[in-house]
């Protein structure tokens, strides 16, 4: 009999439905070791089963620089790429040389170029048919001897006095930041953000910004716009709602907290109808971001 395989790492992204077919595998291989330096840079080989925020304090500590945006997201390394994390001005796909990787079916191995990934905005090619039954095994990262500090994001810039431009300033405040507005998950179940950042044309975020000139516009790959969806359903009056026994986070509005739901379905539902009422009120989808894993009925 062939079962579906679908790989888990800490569970911090995914709604679980009440029935899981076929195999889950916990990919839970540890291990991080240097595997190629210069005098520039290392590349350092990290196990899927590593934790991610220990994985960026041990490359901080060691002198590797450029994963300090990314501290504090919950999860695995080996999960890391599947959504390209990202936050606060940087996002994983940056700092990628190479993933390893093992078919579901086969039992293939593959070393992957960041090329081969299709990483883009919370997205690449594992959350897709072609991508989804390959597991990750190890993840190798560029990442910089010098001191290097990505302040793109213009809370970190202000969080940061410009006497003390460091790479620990810059993690004590990406720490702090994330502290302050996330509710946590393990006091307040939420996968993060649940829904990704829009993403529109230049023509339709001019039609927005007239209509809202607060609401937030950054520029996306390709010449395109990406819209704040936390700023959109905070307007709509969302944030500290609460239906189907879930709950918008008082503290973000992209946060979805459950408070009493028993089925993931539950959860859907009332992000849903905040997903509709953004689309009635600005014309935009909004796209759920974690991955939803199983069925409401047996299989
Ligand atoms: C409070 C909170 C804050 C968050 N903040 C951010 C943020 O700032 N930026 C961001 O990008 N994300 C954020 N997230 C989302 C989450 O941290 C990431 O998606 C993380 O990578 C999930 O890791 P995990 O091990 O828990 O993955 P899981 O939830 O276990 O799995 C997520 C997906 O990855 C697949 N997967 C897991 N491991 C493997 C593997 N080894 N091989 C192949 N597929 C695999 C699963 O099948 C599933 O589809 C946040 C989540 C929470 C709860």
């Amino acid at each position: 009999m062939s079962l579906p395989v679908r790989a888990l790492g800490s569970g911090s992204n995914v709604i679980l439905k009440r029935y899981l077919d076929g195999l889950i595998i916990h990919v839970g291989l540890l291990g991080r070791s240097v595997v190629d330096e210069t005098a520039d840079d290392v590349v350092v080989r990290i196990g899927a089963g590593e934790n991610w925020h220990e994985t960026v304090l041990w490359a901080h500590e060691n002198g590797y620089y450029g994963l300090e945006n990314l501290a504090l997201i919950p999860g695995s390394v080996g999960a890391s790429p599947i959504q390209n994390i990202g936050a606060y001005g940087a996002e994983l796909s940056d700092v990628i040389e190479r993933i390893e990787v093992v078919h579901s079916g086969s039992l293939t191995t593959r070393s992957l170029l960041p090329s081969d990934c299709q990483f883009a905005y919370r997205d690449s090619i594992f959350k897709t048919e072609k991508g989804r039954d390959w597991l990750i095994t190890a993840v190798d990262m560029k990442l910089s001897k010098t001191p290097t500090l990505n302040l793109s994001y213009p809370a970190l810039e202000v969080a940061i006095s410009s006497s003390e431009k460091s790479p620990q300033a810059l993690l004590r405040a990406v720490i702090a930041i994330r502290k302050a507005k996330l509710p946590d998950p393990a006091a307040q179940p939420n996968v993060g953000s649940y829904f990704k950042n829009p993403i529109v044309t230049r023509e339709k975020a001019d039609a927005l910004g007239a209509r809202y000139p607060n609401l937030p516009q950054y520029s996306a790959r390709g010449g395109a716009v990406k819209l704040s969806a936390a700023w959109m359903i905070d307007h709509l009056g969302w944030r500290g709602k609460g239906g189907h026994g879930a709950l918008v986070a008082k503290e973000h509005a992209l946060v979805v907290i459950n408070k009493s739901a028993k089925y993931a379905s539950q959860i859907i539902e009332f992000a849903d109808e905040i997903a509709r009422s953004v689309e009635a009120e600005f014309g935009v989808a909004l796209e759920r971001e974690p991955q939803v894993l199983g069925s409401d009925t047996p299989v």
